[in-house]
């Protein structure tokens, strides 16, 4: 009788990793995924709309890097 309890395979590391269609490979890659804060013209009368999600991803075959806006206003 054995029981396997502990799985060895366990996710690690701090960046999320998916699989997305890379326009440059022409077919699903692993991709770094992160989402960063963009400040864009923090002086100006429309400072409230400035701070915009974006979502930045990035081949790890190629490097190739794309940037999503996340705001779905
Ligand atoms: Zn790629």
């Amino acid at each position: 009788m054995s029981l396997r309890e502990s799985s060895p395979d366990e996710s690690q590391g701090a960046f999320s990793e998916v699989f997305e269609e890379c326009p440059n490979c022409e077919r699903e890659t692993p991709h770094d995924v992160r989402v960063r804060i963009r400040t864009e013209s923090p002086a100006s009368e429309f400072a409230m709309f400035s701070r915009e999600p974006y979502r930045v991803t990035e081949c790890r075959d190629c490097g190739r890097t794309e940037k999503v806006r996340m705001n779905n206003v």
